[in-house]
């Protein structure tokens, strides 16, 4: 086995939250890591994808975990939605998504993997969130297609799926009265998730040798509400 210490992961909207959170703790464990975000790097834009993935593998020579945590929100009911805030919720989510696992998937170390971040809203419908939640459902299925696709190259495809976890992305929802007690309502667990939550979970994604094509619900039990 490649010792954590020869180990590269590129944190891809690694720069804030979550993404912050799991950079931090592979660098803990020792790994060589690389914080991928705007404006540098644009999962929109599968040029900046391509080349920034690239870029890793010449100044480190190999590439064993691509986390992909950017993603944008919107608030808008469907029949009030302009199409352009659906179409850039959906491009970051799910285009973008794709994107990373694309070129991810074409330079990975043999027995490298790729983590996305899906979300609880990829299984539970949330009023207001229509392009998110449709978005995230689509990564959570792009997930297992991408697994059985590269599973013969030995690369695993693996995501998470996290409730509310209180960043820079959920903090503006946060402050409608209400809404933090609607979810914390509905978690059995009783509190919202910390960044680093989601960071321990991506450390044993990363190491589950047969673990593939999984959606990880990290929610305090909210999926079973
Ligand atoms: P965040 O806003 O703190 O971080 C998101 C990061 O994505 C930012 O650094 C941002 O710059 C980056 N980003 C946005 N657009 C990008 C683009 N076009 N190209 C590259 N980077 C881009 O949010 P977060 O809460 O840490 O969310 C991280 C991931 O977890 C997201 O995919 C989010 O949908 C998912 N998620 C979050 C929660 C939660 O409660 N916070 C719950 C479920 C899923």
């Amino acid at each position: 086995m490649v010792e954590a210490a020869d180990r590269v992961a590129v944190v891809v909207g690694g720069a804030s939250g979550i993404g912050a959170a799991i950079a931090a703790r592979f660098t803990a464990e020792g790994w060589t890591t690389v914080v991928a975000d705007l404006p540098a790097t644009d999962v929109t834009d599968e040029a900046s994808v391509a080349a920034m993935l690239d870029g890793v593998l010449a100044e480190h020579g190999r590439l064993d975990l691509v986390v992909n945590s950017a993603g944008v929100s919107t608030l808008g009911n469907v029949v009030d939605l302009a199409a352009e805030e659906w179409r850039r919720v959906v491009d970051v989510c799910l285009t973008g998504a794709f994107l990373v696992m694309k070129h991810a998937g074409q330079r990975l170390t043999a027995g490298g993997s790729i983590i996305s971040l899906s979300s609880l809203n990829a299984r539970q419908p949330g009023a207001g969130l229509a392009p998110y939640c449709a978005a995230k459902a689509g990564l959570s299925m792009l997930t297992e297609v991408a697994a059985l696709e590269l599973a013969p190259r030995g690369i695993r495809v693996n995501a998470i799926a996290p409730g509310l976890v209180v960043t820079p992305l959920t903090q503006p929802a946060m402050d409608i009265p209400g809404i933090e007690d609607d979810y914390l309502a509905n978690t059995p667990l009783g509190r919202a998730g910390t960044p680093e939550e989601i960071a321990e979970a991506a450390v044993y994604l990363a190491d589950a040798a047969w673990v593939t094509g999984e959606v990880l619900d990290i929610n305090g039990g909210a999926h079973l509400m």
